[in-house]
This record gives C-alpha cells, structure tokens and sequence, in this order.
C-alpha cells in the first residue's frame, strides 16, 4: 500500500534496493539484482559472467527449459548431464567428461529444495577454471554443507553468480521476478547493466552491448519485502511439511521419495515422490487418478534431451540420459502449498496408498 501511495510503481522507487539488500543478505552475498523473472535471471547471471557465443554451459538434463534458453540466447550450448536417482540433482560424477575446450561453467540446479552436492563441482571449477551458476530457484533458504570450508552455505552462495525466481508457487514470491546473487561487484554491476537496456551510465542513450529490459518494479519488490519479513516461517513450514509426509509415506509400497543427504537441509520447495518400477501404475496414470480424487498433483520435467523444440535445432542428438528419463516417467510431485494441513497430506497419502495397493 506504501508503494501505492507514493505513486512510485516502475522499476524507479526504494523497495527494488530493499528487496535486493534484504534477500542478498538473507542468503549471505554482497549483492542482489533484481529482475522480472527467474528465466531473465538465468540469462543476465550467464552474461554477467562473462558468457560469450561459442561457450559451453554444463547443465543436468533433467531441469526447467529456461536454464537451457539462457545459454542458447548468448549464442552459447548447454551440455547435459544425467542425474543422480536418488536426489534428482545434476550427477556430479558425471561432470567432468563432460568438460571440453569450450566449457566455460557449470549451472547446478537444485531440484525441489534439495542442494546439489557443490564440493565436488567447487574442485572441478578450480582444477579447469570454470564458473559456477547456482540455479536456486527452488531451493530458497536451502543449505549445503561443504566439507571443504568446514561449514553450512545457503544455496545461493556458493558460486560466482546465483539465481533465484519469485514466480507465484516459490516459497517468497512477488508474482513474477527473480534475482542474480553475487560477492563479485564486477558481476553484480554486468548483471544490473543487463537487466537495463546496458544504458551507459556516463552517456545515456549510447549503447555498446545488445541488452534487455528485464527491470523488477517497485511494486512488485514492495511485495517482495513483505514476503521476506516471513521467509524463516516460510522455510519452517516447507521442513516441517516434507518431515510429516515422509513419515506418512514411508510404509506405501512402491513410493521412493527425495533421499535427504547429510550434506543437505531440503526446504522441500516440492513434495516429489516417484513410483518404483515394479508398480504398474506410471506417473501420468497416478496423476489422473488423484485428480479424480480432487488431488492436485504435478508430473516431472520432460528432458532438456527430449523437448521437440531442441531436437528441431539440431540440440542433444542421439544422447540419452537415462535416469532423466526414469524420473520422468515415474514421478510426480504432491501437494506442497504452504497452506496445507496435516489432515490434508493425510488424506493425500491415503488416497496414494488405496490407488496402489488397490481396494
Ligand atoms: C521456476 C524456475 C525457474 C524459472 O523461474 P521463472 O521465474 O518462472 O522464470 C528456473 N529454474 C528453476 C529450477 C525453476 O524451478
């Protein structure tokens, strides 16, 4: 309403830089650069590494399409890699044959709340001098202990630059925006000159580089700053939501669900599970039939490999990636708002375990 009031609603007004102090801090960087979607996120971090034509992005295959449309839109590749079956996570041992000549970065996402294991990803980046792009766009106030500095890290602070999304189902939102993260102001500043046309702050008007206009408003960061006011209550109840289904799932038959690592604190974004393969029932047919239950559930990602859009382009020809494609087929995420109930998950899992185990 204060924003409203004071008739500031474009990317000009206060909250935009209170929003960025106030998340950047909240995940532990420098600097915060807000934009208007988790996807423009992706592209203006890519470039504000440095991202050039001809580079090459390591990625898992089994992610959203904006990770991939960020590289292809600065003229760069993505390179896949399949993922780990127990977290769905970018399989870090798979990495590094995947390294080439060309590889200029990593790009791990991670998946449903869940940090990708970094310390391995951090001695790679080290060893062939590569850049690393968290995709957090999942995983706000998620954190990873890394063995090699000794400590718990939130996700968003362990690589060069870090992106975020606020889109309506994150766990803060401001309807549709992002966020780039970084400790580096060389970054950071690329990053805002990115979002801003790259408008020449000596001479405006006069440009140099071929941008966009990916500005946040200020309306939506003042949405943005109230949210942040209830992140950590916001976090407590993804945890305490996922603990509470596991506990109900553990004794269904057929169920597997997003082994928590040690390494890792889940803030359970999506409650995903998949469904073994001696049940008969695939991921698309238990959706339908939850919906005739009036139960909302959502499938998986379809492939980086298999989306028709790259196989058009020429794009991951004759590669598969297995476990990808497994997960696909078998899983599915469960109702996961921050509203729900325990009677509400009860009734989910129940449902879930009469369909399996039939009448
Ligand atoms: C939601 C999401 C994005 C894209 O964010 P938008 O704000 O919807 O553009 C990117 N990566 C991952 C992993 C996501 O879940």
């Amino acid at each position: 309403m204060q924003c409203i009031d004071s008739g500031w609603i474009s990317s000009e007004g206060p909250f935009v830089t209170e929003f960025e102090r106030g998340f950047s801090h909240y995940v532990g960087t420098e600097y915060g650069v807000a934009v208007c979607s988790g996807t423009a996120a992706l592209e203006t971090a890519l470039y504000a590494i440095g991202i050039r034509k001809g580079d090459e992005i390591i990625m898992p295959s089994f992610t959203i399409i904006s990770c991939a449309i960020a590289a292809l839109r600065l003229g760069a590749k993505p390179v896949l890699v399949d993922i780990d079956p127990e977290t769905w996570n970018i399989d870090v041992n798979g990495v590094e044959s995947k390294i080439s000549k060309k590889t200029r970065a990593i790009m791990p996402v991670h998946i449903y709340g869940h940090p990708v294991d970094m310390d391995p990803l951090f001695d790679l980046s080290s060893q062939y001098d590569l850049k690393i792009v968290e995709d957090a766009a999942e995983a706000h106030g998620a954190e990873y202990f890394s063995k090699s500095k000794d400590r718990w890290i939130k996700c968003g602070n362990m690589s060069d630059a870090a992106c975020f999304s606020f889109y309506a189902n994150k766990i803060i939102t401001t309807g549709e925006g992002g966020m780039v993260l970084s400790n580096d102001p060389i970054v950071a500043g690329r990053a805002a000159s990115y979002r801003d046309l790259c408008f020449k702050p000596t001479k405006r008007f006069y440009h140099t580089e071929l941008c966009y206009n990916f500005r946040m408003s200020n309306l939506q960061a003042a949405v943005g700053v109230a949210q942040l006011e209830r992140i950590e209550e916001f976090v407590a109840i993804k945890r305490r939501l996922g603990q509470y289904y596991r506990e109900k799932l553990q004794g269904i038959p057929h169920v597997r669900f997003q082994v928590e690592k040690p390494y890792a604190k889940s803030v359970h974004w999506m409650y995903a599970i998949e469904l073994d393969e001696e049940c008969e029932i695939s991921a698309e047919t238990m959706i339908g039939l939850l919906k005739e239950r009036h139960i909302g559930a959502r499938p998986f990602f379809v492939g980086l490999h298999a989306q028709p859009v790259f196989a058009r382009m020429g794009l991951f020809k004759g590669e598969s990636y297995l476990n990808t494609d497994r997960a696909y087929e078998r899983g599915l995420y469960l109702p996961s708002g921050l509203a729900l109930t325990t009677e509400q998950i009860d009734t989910v899992c129940s449902s879930l375990q009469e369909i399996i185990e039939g009448p």
